[in-house]
């Protein structure tokens, strides 16, 4: 039914193509040429000037044959986290690999070559299908930019999938928490450290005075915290006046997010004021929160469409953002699915040539699934 030869074929022509984050016309123009290929209307939004990039989101629409399907829309994005240039695949024992230098890209060329081969093949093959959206977005790895600066009316599904997790095709992504970055800055007062410390506050100190009060790591099952980045201090002869520090809530849960992000900010707060420092605190809400409920249409549509091709459809959390987050903030319910990378963000990333596979049988199996009355 699907292609393999074409499918190994095409993933090695677009990995070798640009594709950095905000520099993505290079693959966007080649993925275009293929969505018009397979029948799809295609446009690309407006997004590239809003974000300083070259590229914006490519739109498809494949209008349906059968009425009572439900809209499905199918995501993925076009960047690649650095260094993607001139990247080589080598194909060895059914695994595909970089050559060493970069990463290999299958984040996220895995989904996109899925679905763009299950798309074909539903062409080739006159499969009833109901409406069919394709939404490949650009700069996804440097946040969400894609998706976070779209308009939100151009989406026209009921519902959709963003290929783009690691684990065996078929696994689903129900959940994915949101997410606040808390950017602090610690004002204390600069002295000269050995003629007159008692005439300075020191902001490292101060700052180090309130992480050691701040609950970080593990929260509980659905929240994060983590302090990441600190900077700050000039020389060790001067008590340092400023510090800055960055850090990260997340949770599944929104009451819970607020809750841990009110105690980082508080406790930055009330301890830089009890030593005579201040602390000024922003908080940026980075995505929003989501959870799909295990019976609803978009995760049930997924397990039999995964079952239909003999896949294994385990279902669970993740505990990073994606897309899907922008996609279910703005109405259209969206699950992540598994296409079988590997290592991705390293060097060392890694697909094997089956899994490229089964993507494109499984986004085969969502559009047969979908088009089903029962369905
Ligand atoms: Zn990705």
């Amino acid at each position: 039914m699907i292609n393999k030869e074409r499918i190994l074929a095409e993933f090695c022509e677009l990995i070798r193509l640009g594709c950095a984050s905000k520099a993505e016309r290079e693959v966007g123009d080649a993925v275009k040429a293929k969505l018009a290929a397979a029948g799809l209307t295609v446009s690309e939004d407006d997004v590239a000037g809003k974000i300083g990039g070259n590229c914006g989101n490519l739109l498809g629409f494949l209008p349906g044959t059968v009425a009572q399907a439900p809209r499905l829309m199918f995501s993925a994005h076009l960047d690649s986290v650095a260094p993607c240039d001139g990247i080589e695949p080598v194909v060895k024992d059914g695994v595909i690999t970089s050559s060493g230098n970069t990463v290999l890209g299958s984040d996220n060329k895995a989904g996109i070559v899925g679905v763009l081969e299950g798309l074909r093949v539903v062409r080739e093959q006159n499969m009833p299908h109901g409406d069919i959206q394709v939404v490949f977005t650009v700069s996804e790895e440097v946040g969400l930019n894609g998706s976070k600066n779209m308009d939100p009316a151009l989406l026209a599904a009921d519902f959709g999938y963003v290929l783009d997790s690691g684990g065996a095709p078929g696994g689903i992504i129900n959940a994915a928490p949101g997410q606040n970055n808390i950017k602090v800055i610690v004002r204390g007062k600069s002295a000269h450290a050995g003629v007159a410390p008692e005439e300075g506050i020191n902001a490292i100190v101060v700052a180090g005075k309130a992480m050691a009060e701040l609950k970080q790591g593990r929260i509980d099952a659905e929240t994060t915290a983590n302090v990441g980045v600190i900077s700050g201090g000039k020389a060790t002869n001067i008590v340092p006046d400023y510090v800055e520090i960055a850090c990260e809530a997340r949770s599944r849960n929104l009451a819970k997010l607020e809750t841990q992000t009110k105690h980082m900010v508080e406790t930055f707060e009330r301890v830089a004021a009890a030593n005579g420092a201040k602390a000024e605190v922003t908080v940026t809400r980075m995505y929003e929160p989501y959870v799909l409920a295990e019976d609803s249409q978009i995760v049930s549509l997924a397990r039999r469409a995964a079952a239909s091709i003999g896949l294994e459809s385990p279902i669970g959390p993740t505990g990073g953002g994606s897309d899907a987050n922008y996609f279910n903030l703005y109405g259209v319910p969206a699950a992540v699915l598994a296409v079988g990378m590997n290592k991705v963000h390293t060097m060392e990333e890694y697909i094997k040539v089956e899994d490229l596979n089964k993507t494109a049988e499984l986004v085969v199996a969502l559009i047969k699934t979908a088009a089903k009355k029962e369905a």
